[in-house]
């Protein structure tokens, strides 16, 4: 077992929804060292990678993304949600349907900060249905910059995120891969 997964059973919660609530060491209270311990994970497993950006979306990827970028020693450009489209066309939009809110948001970022020759590694928190990484994923592709990676700390194995990802070519690292999770025991396993 990771450094990851033992904290997932020693302080996360399962909650109805299939959602793991991490909020004492990642989502809210953030446990730095933990978070910087991630950042040398993802740093190791992508290191040949030609990794000129760290993108993730606001807000609770933003401490992993800031963790990697150090590593990597190149800038963390975030994806920030919106509430209108952009009207001048000075950013790259995408529509992302939160997962735990249920609901969707645009999320835009300038096209300052993402151009033709970035290469872009991709990070978040959680990995369930994908759409988050969707949305990222089609920022860089409108930026015509190129993806090298998706780097996801807690993946629920039993949606179909990972799978679609992986299916359509993607290096894909998670740290930790929850292949079950039962709300009534709180029972976790891992794959
Ligand atoms: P997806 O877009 O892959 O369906 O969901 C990923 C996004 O939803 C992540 O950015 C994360 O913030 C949130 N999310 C999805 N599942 C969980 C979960 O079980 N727990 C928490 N805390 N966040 C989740």
């Amino acid at each position: 077992m990771n450094f990851l997964e033992e904290r997932i059973l020693k302080d996360g919660i399962v909650k109805p929804g299939s959602v793991l609530k991490v909020d004492s060491f990642l989502n809210h209270q953030m446990d730095i060292a933990l978070i910087d311990q991630i950042g040398k994970e993802f740093y190791r497993r992508f290191a040949d990678k030609p990794v000129t950006k760290v993108l993730t979306i606001e807000s609770s990827g933003i401490a992993i993304a800031c963790s990697v970028a150090r590593e990597f020693g190149v800038p963390m450009v975030f994806a920030k949600k919106s509430k209108s489209v952009n009207i001048d066309g000075e950013a790259y939009v995408a529509e992302v349907e939160s997962f735990v809110q249920k609901k969707k948001n645009l999320v835009i970022v300038s096209k300052k900060f993402l151009r033709a020759d970035d290469h872009v590694l991709i990070v978040d928190d959680f990995l369930a249905n994908g759409c988050a990484l969707q949305g990222l994923i089609s920022l860089v592709e409108a930026a015509e910059a190129t993806v090298e990676g998706l780097g996801i700390a807690i993946e629920k194995g039993f949606q179909d995120g990972g799978y679609r990802m992986r299916n359509l070519g993607y290096q894909l690292e998670s740290i930790a891969i929850i292949e079950s999770m039962d709300e009534k025991t709180g029972e976790i396993t891992f794959r």
